[in-house]
């Protein structure tokens, strides 16, 4: 089947990046097919996908999920195969059949599977920013030994691989490049004063004026850790020192972030702030498809505003640009102390201003160390996972 077509399997279909990549898959039913589909809980989406992209496998991370899903594929004529767990997301990730793999699981739990795809040579579409953080220098030594094609699918990362030269090489060197300056919105909490902070909610957090995100990455832009995590994403997959990559506050997402030269030019990427067009450009690299993204009306948006970020305001930023510096296992002892506090916030155990502060008590915790292997990085995210819990429990809601 497929014969012709891109296979795809998306890591995370369920989810807010899943749900636009198969948008953009069913536009171009003569390019790309479906492989394999995977989620964590919601069975009844993955049943809805699977019957509208017929893929070869699903992957659901309980057994009783995978039995139910099978069983109602079976019924309705379907003849996916449900897999179990996460070892099957590597196996989907890496099957001979497989050209392209989107990764778009949130958080730690995508960084196996999209190793996997990365050592298996495929053409890989990474969303999945916490993988990088945690694991540069390991997942880029892997991406360059097999020779697989890494694409960026942060609206950042994929306006700054769009404006570098053809054929850029990682680093600055003999380039021209100068610095990159990354975008961000400020989130929703720009202007409303430091005190009330402590009074944001979940719901407050995952209202984000610009884009429609998961829950995580909206209160990551609401700190804008989401940025931090983005600075240490830039350094891995273009090259660049942290002094080299500069973040602007620009309210609207229209650019979606520059290159500066050394000759004074500055190249920028706009668009509508919709996903669909760095997938889309990732999918189909070299070539242009439609994304089904609204042409960007510049006489509508009239204006485009610049700012420097508030540190106060958003220490989280800082945090990020010091896990850089430190190296080592510092970036995902950071993302590691990320994912508790904003867990925990999202639980309403953890007051929204006080996710930094877990965060930097975390890194101070731990001495840093080299992350030589992925049994350090991962031994550095479980003891970051417990220091943290502790200190949420210890600052309460
Ligand atoms: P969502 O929360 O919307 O979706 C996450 C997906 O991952 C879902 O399919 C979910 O399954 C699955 N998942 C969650 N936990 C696990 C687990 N433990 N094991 C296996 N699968 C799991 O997230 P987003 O789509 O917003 O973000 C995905 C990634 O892309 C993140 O890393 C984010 O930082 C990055 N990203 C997102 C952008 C956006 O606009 N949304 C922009 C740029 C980057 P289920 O639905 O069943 O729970």
């Amino acid at each position: 089947m497929n014969h012709g077509k891109n296979l795809i399997t998306v890591l995370g279909a369920t989810g807010s990046i899943g749900v636009s990549t198969l948008d953009v898959v069913a536009r171009h039913p003569d390019l790309f097919g479906v492989f394999a589909l995977t989620a964590h809980r919601q069975v009844d989406k993955l049943f809805e996908q699977c019957l509208a992209h017929r893929p070869a496998y699903a992957v659901l991370e309980r057994s009783e999920d995978a039995l139910s899903l099978q069983s109602r594929l079976d019924s309705a004529g379907c003849c996916t195969e449900v897999l179990i767990g996460s070892a099957a997301l590597a196996e989907v990730a890496s099957a001979p059949e497989v050209d392209m793999v989107m990764a778009a699981i949130v958080g730690a739990a995508g960084l196996v599977p999209t190793l996997a795809a990365a050592r298996a040579g495929k053409r890989v579409l990474l969303a999945n920013k916490e993988a990088l953080v945690m694991s540069g220098a390991l997942f880029m030594h892997e991406v360059a030994a097999s020779g697989a094609v890494l694409l960026p699918i942060d609206s950042e990362h994929n306006a700054i691989f769009q404006a570098l030269p053809a054929g850029f090489q990682r680093g600055l060197h003999d380039s021209g490049v100068t610095r990159i300056l990354l975008t961000a919105s400020g989130g929703p909490f720009r202007r409303m004063p430091l005190e009330t902070l402590a009074e944001v909610t979940p719901e407050m957090a995952c209202a984000h004026p610009n884009w429609v995100m998961g829950r995580k990455i909206s209160v990551d832009s609401a700190t804008m850790m989401n940025k931090g995590l983005e600075v240490i994403e830039a350094h891995w997959l273009f090259g660049l020192p942290a002094n080299g990559i500069e973040v602007v506050i620009h309210p609207q997402s229209v650019i979606h972030s520059m290159v500066s030269y050394a000759d004074g030019s500055v190249i920028a990427q706009l668009g509508n702030p919709d996903m669909r067009t760095p997938i889309a450009h990732a999918m189909a690299y070299p070539h242009r498809i439609d994304a089904g993204v609204r042409a960007l009306d510049l006489f509508e948006i009239a204006r485009l505003d610049f700012e420097r970020p508030d540190h106060d305001r958003f220490p989280c930023l800082a945090l990020a640009y010091r896990a850089l510096e430190e190296g080592g296992v510092a970036p995902a002892v950071l993302n590691a102390a990320n994912e508790v506090a904003v867990g925990s916030f999202l639980d309403g155990a953890l007051r929204f201003d006080r996710i930094p502060a877990v965060i930097a008590d975390t890194l101070d915790a731990i001495t840093p160390r080299a992350a030589d292997s992925l049994e350090l990085v991962f031994e550095a995210d479980r003891k970051a996972r417990e220091v943290a819990g502790g200190l949420v429990r210890g600052l309460g809601a």
